[in-house]
């Protein structure tokens, strides 16, 4: 891994745009190395690999964890534990759970909802649809901070199609006034931006490719 592209991928993104290094795959030390230069929020997707390394960094006290992974239910107590922040939060029953737990374990993580914007059968997610359905519920959950929207688009897409998505997404969340699009990866960032994207998802950009 070179520290560089770190430096140099930073250099082209807006100040208001923020960066989640998605460090899944790589070694706790590549996560100190990007940390020393001025990154303090890491992305991983599952929570045993994850949360090896983060007892290895448990001093970094500066360090945002974040959750961007499928959440199997049986290890939300562990995520709510770890995580300060949930990007993938895909059903409202997961929600409900996480809300619960984190009243128990006197938590407020901070959720982005995954939203699916089209027919993508491995994807998860809320439609549109179902997240108005559910709004007024989901705004009634406990010790939880609902604070946007998240998506990944289908590999493959070409940049008109990935741009079309993103404002999709961002209309969305626009309707229900939250601020944060967690979207656009190292393939689609720029698109993600134009967008209005808020926390772009980078992982091979920064890290490489994952062996
Ligand atoms: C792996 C992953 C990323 C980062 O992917 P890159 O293409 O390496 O930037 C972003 N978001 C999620 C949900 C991921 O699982």
């Amino acid at each position: 891994m070179d520290p560089s592209n770190y430096l140099k991928i930073k250099d082209k993104i807006p100040s208001n745009v923020n960066i989640l290094a998605v460090s899944k795959g790589f070694k706790s030390q590549e996560i100190k190395t990007i940390q020393n230069i001025g990154q303090n929020d890491f992305g991983e997707s599952k929570f045993q690999e994850a949360y090896e390394k983060q007892l290895i960094l448990k001093d970094l006290k500066i360090i945002n964890w974040h959750f961007i992974g499928r959440i199997q239910s049986n290890k939300i107590r562990k995520i709510v534990q770890n995580f300060k922040y949930i990007h993938s939060v895909d059903s409202f029953e997961k929600l409900q759970k996480i809300s619960n737990i984190s009243y128990e374990e006197n938590k407020n993580p901070l959720i982005m909802l995954q939203v699916k914007l089209n027919d993508d059968p491995t994807k998860g997610g809320f439609i549109p649809e179902l997240l108005i359905a559910k709004w007024d519920e989901i705004q009634e959950l406990q010790n939880i901070t609902l604070t946007g929207l998240m998506t990944i688009n289908p590999k493959g897409l070409g940049s008109k199609e990935n741009s079309e998505l993103f404002k999709k997404c961002r209309i969305l969340a626009d309707s229900f006034q939250l601020p944060d699009c967690s979207m656009g990866m190292s393939g689609d960032w720029k698109e993600a931006i134009d967008a209005g994207s808020t926390w772009l998802r980078l992982g091979s950009l920064i890290f490489g490719e994952r062996s």
